[in-house]
């Protein structure tokens, strides 16, 4: 699994219950960086009863043919892999925003297409975009 963030830790345990053999690659030196700390936990211990493998601190720098490149603690190494799910993170994608300011004068970007959060954010941001129509 490259990239160890909420979509990555998600997927590698679903196919932990499939008795794959998954490892986790996360850059940063926490899995779940955003997700909250109970939440962490508990990810945490169904990956070790899993026997998901964590590697933080530990970056992909590239794919090849037959596995991956890791770098760790400045140091690259090889590891193999028959699959590699990309899970690296999202970003906005406002490309309609560009379009519809064509069109129109007051347009108004929320949610994930303002920037890629959490549902909390999106439902407030419609909220007070609905309230002011
Ligand atoms: C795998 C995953 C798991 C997540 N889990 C959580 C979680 O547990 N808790 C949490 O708080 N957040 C979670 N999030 C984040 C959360 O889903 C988003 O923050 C939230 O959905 C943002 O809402 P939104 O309405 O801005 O965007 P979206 O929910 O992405 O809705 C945008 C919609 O617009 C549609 N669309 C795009 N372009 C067009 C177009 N041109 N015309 C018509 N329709 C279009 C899309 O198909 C989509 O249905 C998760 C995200 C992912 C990817």
């Amino acid at each position: 699994m490259a990239g160890g963030g909420s979509c990555g830790v998600e997927t590698a345990c679903h196919l932990g219950m499939q008795q794959k053999n998954v490892t986790v690659a996360e850059m940063l030196d926490i899995c779940e960086s955003d997700e909250d700390s109970r939440v962490r936990e508990q990810d945490y211990k169904l990956m070790d009863e899993l026997g998901v493998a964590r590697m933080v601190s530990t970056r992909v720098v590239e794919i090849t043919e037959t596995g991956v490149i890791l770098e760790c603690a400045g140091e690259q190494f090889y590891k193999p892999a028959d699959n590699i799910v990309a899970a690296f993170g999202y970003v906005a994608d406002n490309e309609a925003y560009e379009e519809f300011s064509k069109v129109c004068q007051d347009v108004t970007v929320i949610g994930d297409a303002k920037e890629a959060r959490r549902l909390v954010n999106a439902i407030r941001e419609g909220y007070l975009i609905g309230g002011n129509i």
